[in-house]
């Protein structure tokens, strides 16, 4: 491996994931950037709904058969129903008959009937998602969706891959950021949480060592149709749009796969909610950050000094959640 100059900056672009990816290098060796982008290529064929080789593909379309899929998948699948159970299922991973439904990013602007909705709420249900090895096995009639957990899993393991090969990255994938070292010059990456009301500024910064930063929100993938407010994240209860008093959780944590389905569930949970798992579930490591329908913000104690708000946002009223 070549060091190059460790001040020196390097950046790549690319549209995976239906999401626009941005990869910020410090100081990285020259072939980094190509293995990183071919990795999101390698991704996409495993883990995307709508390619029909790939893992999900496949496994989407057994009608009830057992498919045998890559081990990453499978350990995907198995975090993905571990996190469904701590949540109480406000995470569920075979929310794909409700989400076929709808079209958040398309621009169709459709709305399931009662009916259609009705028929796909049975079919969804983690508990009958079967994972034993790399053998997968769901009901016919079953689909499984891992657009809640999928770019945080990747995102894990492109910050593996970085690990010792620059001096410091930042993994960009929309919503999720993952930090890796620092800046050149030692201090530590500063990472913005967007105003949900005003997605061009940020509200606040939090400064990041190692670790990431994930944020559900209801300004992508949403769309208004006669009078009615409509978003991507689903209760699977209902298969409505989630109900919830916030218009975006923000989570801080270690692990980019935990970090977000659990910025999908807690947004579903509400800031009431959030706060009660956050306190039951301290082993996980997280901290978060919620914005409020009433603009109010309420952060966890273990942000409080990497916390600030941007200029601009000063008066904003800020709960310091403990635990
Ligand atoms: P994004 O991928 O846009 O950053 P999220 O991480 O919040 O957003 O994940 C939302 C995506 O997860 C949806 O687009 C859909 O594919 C899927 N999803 C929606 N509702 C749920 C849910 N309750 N549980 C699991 N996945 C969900
Ligand atoms: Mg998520």
């Amino acid at each position: 491996n070549t060091t190059a100059d460790p001040g020196a900056r390097t950046t790549g672009t690319g549209f995976y994931f239906d999401t626009v990816v941005t990869f910020t290098l410090y100081g990285a060796d020259e072939t980094l950037m190509t293995e990183l982008q071919n990795a999101c290529v390698r991704y996409e064929q495993l883990l995307s709904r709508t390619i029909p080789e790939s893992d999900v593909g496949r496994i989407n379309a057994a009608e009830g058969q057992t498919v045998t899929v890559d081990a990453e998948t499978a350990d995907i699948l198995r975090r993905a129903l571990e996190i469904s159970d701590m949540t109480d299922h406000a995470f569920s991973v075979t929310i794909a008959p409700l989400t076929t439904l709808w079209d958040f990013s398309g621009g169709t602007e459709r709305v399931p009937t009662e009916e259609e909705r009705l028929a796909a709420l049975p079919l969804v249900d983690d508990s009958r998602l079967k994972v034993e090895g790399n053998e997968v096995t769901l009901p016919a009639g079953m689909m499984i969706d891992l657009g809640g957990i999928a770019k945080g899993y990747i995102a894990d393991e492109l910050a593996k891959m970085c690990e010792g090969r620059c001096t410091g990255a930042l993994l960009n994938f929309g919503g999720n950021v993952y930090v890796v070292g620092q800046k050149p010059d030692g201090s530590l990456f500063r990472v913005g949480v967007r105003d949900p009301k005003d997605t061009g500024s940020s509200l606040a910064v939090i400064s990041m060592g190692q670790g990431t930063v994930v944020t559900s929100g209801v300004y992508e993938r949403c769309f208004e149709k006669d009078g009615v407010f409509y978003h991507h994240i689903l209760d699977p209860e209902t298969g409505l749009p989630a109900e919830t008093d916030l218009t975006s959780a923000t989570i801080v944590g270690p692990r980019g796969a935990d970090c977000d389905a659990l910025s999908t569930a807690l947004f579903v949970m509400g800031a009431e909610g959030a706060a009660q798992f956050w306190r039951e579930h301290q082993d996980l490591g997280f901290e978060y950050v919620l914005v409020l329908e009433d603009g109010s913000i309420h952060i966890t104690q273990g942000l409080e000094s990497s916390f600030s708000l941007a200029s601009g946002y000063q008066e904003r009223e800020v709960t310091v959640i403990a635990p």
